[in-house]
């Protein structure tokens, strides 16, 4: 089946008949004639519901449908993006141990790992993800993980999966990767090599702004089951309702995919073309620096991108209060069009030096196009940036 029709057939069977929408089981135990199946439902992730920070029968239709999407054995829904970041790093990571990482990870994901390295005594190998040789040579004996992004975050850096996920299998060092800014659509990176695949649900899967979810895929039954038992303990879970909205999300992901991927091409070509715009930093175009890698194993891209004003930090802030349609707001993947002045925003700690090094300029601003119709979104630009100094 076509992920298109894949995720409009989600069933969740009763006696006699399945229904349409999956059912929302808002419920926190599960009653019990016998005991044996309550004690085995406890014990494994597909014995009998018992209790749904174990397993719930609406978590779970999402956890297959995602896990078929991006073709892996199982799937675990968590609370949020970095749930499921935490989860992965908790659960494999031992005092210690070694990480290579590329060296443009979600904000989040950074603070994360750098905490854990300083509680646990982890070294972490940061690398650009475009050389295979770097990535064998930062190997060490204890080096655990390889942490990726398909599309990173806000320079549309991508590393070439294909090329490194074998170096680190031989390794036996298990790859993960963050897939939220391409989605199973646009590129499945177990197809390319890798262990773990996760998103922020709360993004593209969920798409419509109003849902917190993370997930994690896994290629692998075995490491799934290991997992498992630690979401469990550490109580990773999501709950019904983020799960039944996500389900209901996803049902449009294809039809969505294609908007924001053609809204995205037509958004970065004016911008390019506009005096007022110095450059645009969008992996779609040839010019970008992960192009040639990205192109190899992502069909499309329809994440955010950057751009930067020719009039700098003063022409950032002011565009921010001139868009009209587009609205701004942190986050990206959902319906509307969203702006962001990281500079004035997200990155306001930063000085000039940290800045340059997050590849954030004064001027930049972060766009993740919605669906929108495009010539509303290219009228609301052009006046928005009406009378902004030229490059
Ligand atoms: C948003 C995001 C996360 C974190 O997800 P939350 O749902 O906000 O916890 C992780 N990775 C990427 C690439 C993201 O965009």
């Amino acid at each position: 089946m076509h992920p298109d029709t894949r995720v409009v057939h989600i069933p969740v069977p009763v006696p006699d008949s399945t229904p349409l929408s999956v059912p929302l089981y808002q419920t926190s135990s599960f009653a019990f004639d016998d005991p044996d199946p309550l004690a085995d439902g406890l014990n494994r992730p597909d014995g009998s519901y018992v209790y749904s920070r174990f397993a719930n029968p609406t978590v779970r239709a999402l956890e297959e449908a995602v896990a078929e999407l991006e073709g892996g054995a199982a799937a675990i829904a968590t609370g949020s993006g970095m749930g499921a970041v935490s989860l992965l790093l908790h659960s494999l990571l031992r005092a210690g141990d070694h990480v290579i990482a590329q060296h443009t990870l979600y904000g989040g994901t950074h603070a994360a790992l750098r905490k854990l390295a300083d509680r646990y005594d982890l070294t972490i190998s940061f690398v650009t993800g475009h050389d295979p040789e770097e990535v064998r040579n930062a190997i060490t004996p204890r080096t655990r993980i390889l942490y990726l992004e398909t599309i990173a975050n806000p320079t549309g850096h991508s590393s070439d999966l294909p090329a490194l996920a074998p170096i680190a299998r031989e390794a036996g060092v298990v790859t993960i990767v963050d897939n939220t800014f391409a989605t199973p659509l646009l590129c499945r990176p177990i197809d390319h090599g890798a262990d773990v695949v996760l998103h922020s649900v709360t993004k593209f899967l969920g798409g419509h702004s109003d849902v917190t979810g993370g997930i994690a895929v896994f290629a692998d039954d075995a490491l799934y089951r290991e997992v498992w038992g630690e979401a469990v303990e550490f109580g990773s879970v999501t709950d019904p309702f983020a799960a039944w909205l996500t389900l209901r999300g996803l049902q449009t992901l294809p039809l969505r995919i294609a908007r924001h991927t053609d809204n995205v091409a037509r958004v970065a070509g004016f911008l390019a073309d506009h005096p007022a715009v110095e450059r645009v930093l969008w992996t779609g175009a040839p010019g970008h620096p992960s192009h040639a890698v990205a192109t190899s194993y992502v069909r499309g891209f329809a994440a955010p991108f950057c751009f930067d004003l020719a009039g700098g930090y003063e022409a950032g802030l002011t565009f921010q209060k001139a868009v009209r349609v587009i609205k701004l707001a942190p986050s990206l993947g959902g319906t509307q069009t969203l702006i962001l002045h990281p500079a004035s925003s997200s990155h306001r700690q930063l000085d000039a030096d940290q800045l340059r090094a997050a590849s954030i300029g004064p001027g930049t601003i972060r766009i993740a196009v919605g669906i929108e119709h495009p010539d509303d979104l290219i009228d609301d630009l052009r006046q928005a940036l009406d009378g902004f100094p030229a490059r």
